[in-house]
């Protein structure tokens, strides 16, 4: 059987690990590596792999099947999914929650126009976190749904850090309330506020002569990123920093609290624990390109979420397999 043809648009994190995990799934290949920035500065694993510049997608529209975009949420994405859509089936990780449904009509127009599926806002949040928040709901509708985060390294949180004077390197952990988890574990349907549910954590390398103090304090002030949060900073060295928290891990559960029949309590959990937050979200993106391939096989087009997956499609195993070895 041929195998899967995929393609990578933008290799940052996300990029290098779709390389990764494309390795692991015999059924597809890696055929090129498209970037902004001038190709013969990238290094990819698989020397075989081409790269290219992003302006010359359009050649390639007979040799690749599915492109996974993994450019940025921000800048990259809004710009990124609609335009390559016309050309191929895409898969992305658009994760700017408020804004998923304004970019899931602007692709779904160019998708269909051009007769490809795009699959919108894939990896673990949003991805297979919104696939238990629904799972939660379907079956224990009276009930409440709590997602936590972390522990984990927020990129966000740390390069706002990274921003203050007198600061030369920072990392920033998101955790969640141990008490707060405990008390939706226990079944009581808490109503958290933002501040019970999540602390952060600040490790931290200052200037030469910065004050801590002043420090400290623009972090545990800054609105939108910490004013809503308990707070703690600590100060380390370089090589403490490099040493300890070069790794990306991250993580967290979504838990299902409800009550069924004669008001017995039922909870649902499903949880993460990531080593590296991008090689897994990368590993997520994988199975789903395999999927907007055969739905596109069925004739399908236009721009999906996970919810819109039947979830026999992520797997290289036909119907006959999966009834026989997971039902
Ligand atoms: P990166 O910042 O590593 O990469 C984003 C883009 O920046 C790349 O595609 C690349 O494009 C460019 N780039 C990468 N490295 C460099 C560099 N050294 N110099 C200049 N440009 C560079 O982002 P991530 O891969 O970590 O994350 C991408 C997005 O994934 C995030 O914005 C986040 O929204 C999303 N995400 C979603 C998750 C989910 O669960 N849904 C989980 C994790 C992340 P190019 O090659 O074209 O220059």
């Amino acid at each position: 059987m041929s195998k899967i043809r995929i393609g990578i648009v933008g290799y940052g994190n996300l990029g290098r690990g779709v390389e990764l995990a494309v390795m692991q799934n015999p059924d597809m290949e890696l055929v090129a590596v498209f970037t902004r920035r001038n190709p013969s500065t990238i290094q990819v694993s698989n020397d075989s792999v081409g790269v290219y510049l992003v302006e010359d997608i359009k050649d390639f529209q007979d040799k690749i099947d599915v492109m996974i975009l993994c450019g940025g949420s921000a800048k990259d994405l809004p710009e990124q999914t609609p335009e390559i859509s016309q050309w191929f089936h895409t898969i992305d990780s658009f994760d700017t929650h408020a804004l998923i449904p304004e970019f899931f009509e602007k692709v779904d127009k160019t998708a269909k126009m051009s007769d490809k599926v795009s699959i919108i806002s894939v990896g673990w949040d949003p991805g297979l976190f919104s696939l238990n928040r629904l799972l939660g709901e379907v079956v224990l509708p009276v009930g409440n749904t709590y997602t936590f985060w972390g522990d984990g390294l927020s990129q966000g949180h740390s390069d706002a850090v990274r921003r203050i004077v007198g600061v030369k390197n920072a990392v920033q952990y998101t955790l969640p309330v141990q008490e707060a988890v405990d008390r939706v574990r226990n079944g009581e349907q808490p109503e958290l506020s933002t501040r019970e549910k999540h602390k952060r954590e600040c490790f931290v390398v200052l200037e030469e002569g910065a004050s801590r103090k002043e420090v400290e304090q623009q972090i545990i002030t800054m609105p939108n990123y910490f004013a809503d949060y308990d707070t703690t900073v600590h100060f380390i060295s370089e090589e403490e920093l490099e040493k300890n928290h070069s790794g990306m891990p991250h993580g967290g559960f979504v838990i299902r609290s409800g009550v069924s029949g004669n008001q017995d309590r039922q909870l649902m959990e499903f949880s993460l624990k990531l080593e590296s937050n991008p090689n897994f979200t990368s590993s997520v993106l994988v199975a789903f390109a395999r999927a907007a391939y055969r739905l596109g096989q069925l004739g399908q087009s236009g721009a999906k979420t996970v919810y819109d997956i039947p979830f026999g499609l992520l797997s290289p195993k036909s119907a006959a397999q999966l009834r026989a070895e997971l039902l």
